[in-house]
């Protein structure tokens, strides 16, 4: 737990999120303003800063991770999802908690701006 950090204070269940799953090194709760039909954060109980970090640091973490985003999109839809680490303020993080952003329910444009 990192004080001051918006999603450790989730996780401790000092703040509200609209959980829709958990599991021994994850939690996934629905970010507050969505960008597609289905828009969950997947993020690890341990407070990393960001993906390369977790890996680093707790490579079961980080697998587990992934299999959670995996389970969210099939759960929501057809399958077809993208999963996002923003890595970094030039990258447009603004949480710096490690958390994946798995979106599907609608088609996508690429390249991302
Ligand atoms: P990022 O810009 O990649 O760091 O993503 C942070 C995400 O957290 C944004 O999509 C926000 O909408 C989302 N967010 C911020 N506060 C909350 C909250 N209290 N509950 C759920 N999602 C949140
Ligand atoms: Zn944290």
């Amino acid at each position: 737990m990192s004080d001051d950090c918006l999603f450790c204070k989730i996780i401790a269940g000092d703040i509200p999120a609209d959980v829709v799953r958990e599991s021994e090194h994850t939690i996934a709760f629905k970010d507050i303003n969505p960008e597609a039909p289905t828009h969950v954060l997947v993020i690890p109980r341990r407070h990393e800063p960001d993906i390369g970090s977790l890996a680093a640091a707790d490579p079961e973490a980080a697998v587990a991770l992934l299999t959670e985003a995996r389970a969210i999109a099939e759960s929501a839809g057809n399958g077809s999802y993208r999963l996002v680490f923003n890595t970094g303020a030039d990258a447009n993080q603004t949480v710096f908690h490690c958390h994946g952003h798995v979106l599907a329910g609608r088609n996508m444009s690429w390249p991302p701006g």
